[in-house]
Order: C-alpha cells, then structure tokens, then sequence
C-alpha cells in the first residue's frame, strides 16, 4: 500500500463522507487506483474497491463495526489504522449482499424493458453497467447456461459474485436481474435457485419432438399414443374455434392440433411442472419458457398453442422465446427475408401481448438488421446477448496483445470442428485470411468478419481451458492479465457496441 493510499485511509477512517471522498480520489491522479464509485459506508465502516498487482481487493476500515468483523480477509495495522485486505470471493461477495442489499439480484417483472448481458469471462459487468446506467433498460448482469458454465468452467455462484462486485465497483442501485439460462432439467433448475437466481429461463427442447421427414406422414399415429383424455380435452378447446389475438384470427384445423400436439404437449406438460414444483413455491422468479431450440421456426399458432395451455394451466410466464424465421446464428448479423421476419414478429407480439408478457430474442448479439423492427413493434421486450460481450474482449486483445491474439486465432482454428459439437454456426474458415498474411494493424478487421467472428465466438470454452504441458490454463491467464490491465479499455469497447444494440432498438 502506498504512502498516499494510506493517507486516504487515515482521512476515510475520519471523514466518512462518501460524497467527499469519491472527489477527493477522482480528482487525485495518484488515487487511480481506487474505484471511486466504490467507497461505501456501512454502519461506520468504510469500505473500497482497490487495484492491486495481484488483483482487486476490497479495503475495509472500521475494526469494530460488524461488517469488519465479518468479511474475510488480513488483518494489517498502519500508522494506527487498521484495515482488512478481502479478496474479491464468493464467500465475501455474500457480506456485500446482507449489508448493501441493491447488490443482490431481483425480480425484472415490472420492467418493460430488459437485456440479458451474458459474460462469459466476469468482467464484462462494469461496461454494461456503465452503458446501461442512464437508460430504460433493465439488465439481467449474471446470464449463463449450462453450456456455458461447462464450457468455461465456471459455476453460478461465481458468475454471480463476480456481478456483485462489479454492481458494488460502480454503485449500480437501480435493480439487476440473474438468469439461470436454457436449463433443461429440475436438477439445474433447482440448483440455480438455490443460488438465489432470479430469472429461470425453462429450455423445452428435450421435450419438444422435432419431426423427422419419415414421421411427417405418421402425425395421426404419433398423436394416438397421446393420452386419451388429454386429446380429447385438446380437441374441447381447440377445435371448432376461431380465435381472435388482437388484428390476428387463430384457427386449428384437425390436422394442425394434431401436428402441434404431437410437437409441443410434452414440453408443455414438463412445462408446467417445473413451475408447479419449482419456480412457484420459490417466490419471486421471473419465469421464461423458450422453445426456440428447434429444427424449424416457431409458427405463431404452435406459439399460441404453447402459450394458451401454459396461461390457463396458472404458469405466470414473464417471457417467451419462439425461435423466429431466419437465421439467428451466433454473434452475427440476422440472415434470412426481413419482411418475413416483420410479418411474424408482429404475429408472435400479438399473443405475447394478449397473454401479457415479453417476447424474448434469444442469440440477439448483432441482429442489428432487425432490431428496429423489434423496438418499433414491442413496448416489452426481452434481448439476450453473450458472445458479443466475448468478443468486444477479444477486440481488446487483439489492440493490445496481438501475439496473444494470434495464438488463440491458431488454436480455435485447429479445434473447430470439437467446438461445432455445442453451436451450429455457419462459418467457412476457408474465407478467413491467413494470419501470416496480416499486420497486426490489420488484425482488428478479423472482428469484422463473419466467418472470423464465429469461430472465435464458438470456441471461447476450449481456448479458455486449453492447457500447456504441465497443465497450466497458458491462454486462459494471459486473456485475464490483459482485460484486467485494459479493464477501462473493455468497458469502453463493451459501451459502444452493446450501445449500438441499444441504439437500434431505438431505447437509448
Ligand atoms: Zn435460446
């Protein structure tokens, strides 16, 4: 600690005026190395973030008040002031959330606008923040799915601890959501709430029965092994009908309930029982159901089929994720007819609507040909984006550390094909140039490319876990080194980006 840190301590310990104290580190270069946004007081404790060449420690000030006393971490004595040096864990994180409570995650129901941020590294929080701060936009800061918790070998109470020290860096007390993303099984689902996950996103896909070709011509059969009583009430309440959802006239014929019965009733019926069992009794959970892990699009009469059985079933839904026309491949731009996409978008918004809850956009990194669309038709919405947040990281990687840049380039280029097993992208690395072939100063252009986009945004999991001979993570710790030594850089990055999301939206 610094002679000048230590000064600060002496007139924290003394002062405890947050409102001064923020001044005086903001306006004192030799104080970068605090947080300004992070000085709390705490029943007469003070209380700061610190950048340190072994990381980021919480200082603690005020050895009597229980706050002191409860957080982990060495006890030092300096000149008479006595101050506590906290890693920034799981277990700490806990403290930070009993005694500032806006740091712990909640409820976004009341929001009509939210963003799920994804992060796959737990650094990309304070951009966000920073971005997000002066908008409408509620963002839900912890995002992660299975998949995405094995690919980087984190864990929901790490990806969780890592928002809250971020929330507590910059003083972020207008509300933030936690989503257990894409969880298929009670087991997760249980696990996540456990956690204290506020936002269940309920993956249907094991249970939704994509058609093969062969089975096309078997509907009637596959509907038959249907329980009788459940056909016959599906029959009672869809059949005969014409259904009117706002401009929209909703009509099955027998062959189209038959078709969504045999597709969709098991995911409904599983559906319903995770939220009778689980988000239920759990209190306040904001509830989304996605079906959008499909072969084909989500019709919007499937879509209302789903969603009337769900609603007069008691399921509170928050939000739903059809899988929308065209493609929404990964941290690239929508492929497929724009009017098409319009005509349904507005269809799905009619019933999400008439229900009273958000459609969900799932994949929504840089569909910034539809976004328009979408903030033009919606006065709710939910937008989920992750990998772009990854690789705005990886842009700052490739400005300060090409080398580094470089080898992970190699590296996700040779274990492609593992990476293709998790995501379906469409990218031809035959039309990334070869690296040899370019400058460092024309390296950035890669994250301008589509097919250089993917690769890299489908194979963070094996380069964050690549090892060298004697095990150790070599890409994974130089990533972290230089994001934490851009960390002003990344959040900058992340702010313009994620801004033109936002921008195109039409919400900022
Ligand atoms: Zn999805």
């Amino acid at each position: 600690m610094t002679n000048k840190i230590a000064d600060f301590c002496r007139v924290a310990a003394e002062k405890k005026n947050i409102t001064e104290l923020k001044a005086l580190v903001k306006n004192d270069p030799e104080l970068a190395v605090i947080y300004p946004e992070s000085i709390h007081e705490s029943g007469g404790a003070i209380l700061f973030l610190l950048k340190t060449s072994h990381g980021k420690r919480l200082i603690v000030l005020g050895g009597n008040t229980l706050i002191f006393k409860a957080c982990h971490g060495v006890e030092h004595l300096l000149e008479k002031i006595t101050f506590k040096e906290c890693r920034l864990t799981h277990e700490n994180s806990l403290v930070i959330r009993k005694y500032f409570p806006f740091t712990n995650p909640q409820s976004l129901a009341e929001a009509d606008l939210t963003m799920g941020f994804g992060d796959r590294l737990g650094l990309a929080s304070p951009g966000q923040i920073r971005l997000i701060r002066d908008t409408k936009v509620k963002p839900v800061l912890a995002q992660q799915s299975m998949r995405e918790l094995n690919l980087t070998g984190r864990t929901y109470p790490g990806v969780l601890a890592d928002v809250v020290w971020a929330v507590f860096q910059e003083d972020y007390q207008n509300g933030y959501g936690a989503d257990g993303d894409h969880l298929k099984t009670m087991d997760d689902i249980q696990m996540a709430l456990g956690v204290g996950m506020t936002m269940i996103t309920l993956d249907c896909s094991d249970y939704i029965h994509n058609l093969k070709n062969e089975e096309l011509s078997q509907i009637d059969k596959l509907y038959a092994e249907l329980p009788s009583e459940k056909r016959q009430a599906l029959e009672t309440r869809f059949l005969g009908k014409s259904i009117q959802v706002g401009a929209l006239t909703l009509a099955f014929s027998t062959e189209s309930l038959r078709l969504n019965g045999v597709i969709y009733q098991k995911a409904i019926d599983y559906a319903i029982k995770v939220f009778q069992e689980l988000i239920k009794p759990a209190g306040r959970v904001d509830f989304e159901v996605s079906i959008d892990e499909t072969l084909t699009p989500t019709d919007p009469l499937s879509h209302f089929f789903v969603a009337l059985q769900l609603i007069e079933a008691g399921v509170k839904i928050n939000s739903l994720a059809p899988r929308f026309c065209g493609e929404f491949q990964k941290g690239i731009d929508y492929r497929g007819d724009v009017k098409q996409f319009e005509a349904e978008y507005q269809a799905h918004e009619a019933i999400a609507r008439h229900f009273g809850y958000k459609l969900s956009i799932h994949s929504g990194s840089d569909k910034f040909t539809v976004f328009p669309i979408i903030g033009r038709l919606s006065e709710r919405f939910h937008v989920k984006t992750a990998g772009t947040n990854w690789l705005e990281a990886v842009r700052v990687i490739i400005r300060q550390d090409p080398k580094l840049y470089r080898e992970m380039h190699a590296f996700a280029l040779k274990h492609l094909d593992e990476a293709k097993k998790y995501y379906h992208i469409s990218a031809d690395p035959s039309r990334i140039p070869s690296l040899d072939s370019l400058s460092d100063d024309q390296l950035p252009e890669l994250m301008n490319q589509d097919d250089a986009r993917q690769v890299i945004h489908i194979t963070y999991g094996l380069i964050l876990q690549a090892k060298d001979e004697d095990g150790k993570n070599y890409l994974k710790e130089r990533i972290y080194d230089c994001l934490n030594q851009n960390e002003d850089l990344y959040a900058e990055c992340l702010e313009k980006h994620l801004g033109k999301h936002l921008q195109k939206l039409g919400v900022k």
